[in-house]
């Protein structure tokens, strides 16, 4: 019996052993410590290979992953979907993956894996991305999870109103109850009810892609960002701040109003709104007149199309804003929201600018110009 089942076992083994020393996916870093039982490693590495195959295509079944935590956390692994791809160098597997450590966590059998995406350039290496995995041991395999809970496992919670905010550190009251209260604002104007949002109040952009699993990526050097997973009604904030009100906008178009929705209008709203990159809307709109006004010879469709910004505050969305601003002032939000409803490109943006408000390339420069003056 004995000399039978050996046999077979090693053929269960043998391939596990194999795919360990050679992992077809990825590389190991010398500098990894990598788990001491010889099972438990396997495991993991065989295991780890099967999750990189699989993350490319999320919502898919995979084993390597909980689909039911997954379906309530959309964002999940998106920062790593195909993060391999180097559009420069038009080469899909550019950036290779490199497991740089495995971290033994408090929590039984939970293990922090920290995954380098990096390419090679004239010998020289070239890191897009460091980013953390959460695997859990389930004695067949491992089960990986977004860091996001782990990140923020000593943040503290509060509901304000309609608003349950996660935060590290202390809680702006007066601005979370005025952004409860604009929350329920806003939701009169979509015509529903306010959401209850889970609201991830990160101090910066940094954070927030730390909250993602993101310890660095190299194409993001900005401050401020917003995420959002509208069917799970969570929002992500990266300003430093209980209240964002521009993205809020994003959020509510994002959930109710049905596609196609141009994307250069709906930042008018979100501009009208709250503003753009900090700054309020009469700051954006003194911005635009200013502009205007130091270049008088200049057809404004010019820098419309060609989407001019002056510092961050971007013109295009600034005259969308003003132009949805009449709208409201005599239409209402559901007339301004029709505006929105158009495909979400620069054809569909001429097409609702002509149906709404009779604008053409030819009579745009006098038309907007008239506007500013008036406003
Ligand atoms: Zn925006």
């Amino acid at each position: 019996m004995k000399s039978l089942l050996w046999p077979l076992c090693l053929l269960f083994v043998l391939p596990l052993a194999a795919v360990a020393q050679s992992p077809s996916r990825y590389t190991i870093s010398p500098l990894a410590k990598l788990p001491a039982d010889s099972l438990l490693k396997t495991r993991l590495l065989v295991s780890l290979d099967g999750f990189l195959r699989d993350k490319d295509h999320p919502g898919q079944p995979s084993v390597y992953m909980d689909t039911a935590y997954l379906r309530g956390d959309k964002m999940g692994f998106e920062e790593i979907v195909k993060v391999e791809n180097s559009a420069k160098r038009k080469d899909t597997g550019f950036y290779k993956v490199q497991l740089q450590n495995v971290i033994k966590l408090k929590q039984e059998e939970t293990f922090l894996i920290k995954l380098g995406f990096v390419g090679l350039a004239d010998g020289q290496p070239v890191v897009r991305m460091i980013y953390s995995i959460i695997g859990k041991d389930r004695k067949d395999r491992f089960v990986f999870y977004p860091a996001r809970d782990y990140v923020i496992k000593d943040w503290k919670q509060q509901w304000v109103g309609n608003i349950h905010y996660l935060y590290p550190y202390t809680l702006d009251m007066a601005a979370a109850r005025r952004f409860d209260r604009f929350n329920t604002t806003v939701a009169g104007w979509f015509g529903a009810k306010p959401v209850k949002l889970h609201y991830y109040h990160c101090s910066d952009a940094q954070e927030l892609l730390r909250v993602k699993g993101v310890d660095y990526d190299a194409n993001a050097s900005y401050m401020r960002r917003g995420d959002s997973d509208k069917d799970n009604d969570i929002f992500m904030s990266g300003v430093g701040s209980p209240w964002y009100g521009h993205d809020l906008i994003h959020f509510y178009c994002d959930k109710f109003l049905p596609r196609p929705v141009n994307r250069a209008m709906e930042e008018g709203l979100a501009y009208y709104a709250d503003g753009g990159w900090g700054e309020s809307y009469a700051t954006c709109l003194g911005i635009l007149k200013k502009y205007a006004a130091d270049h008088p010879g200049e057809d404004l469709y010019r820098a419309f199309k060609n989407n001019v910004s002056v510092g961050d505050i971007s013109l295009k969305f600034t005259i969308n804003a003003l132009l949805l601003e009449e709208v409201i002032r005599r239409q209402g939000f559901p007339k301004a929201l029709e505006v929105l409803k158009a495909e979400n490109n620069d054809a569909g943006l001429e097409q609702s600018l002509h149906t709404h408000f009779g604008l053409t390339p030819a009579n745009f420069n006098e038309n907007i110009r008239k506007r500013l003056i008036a406003s």
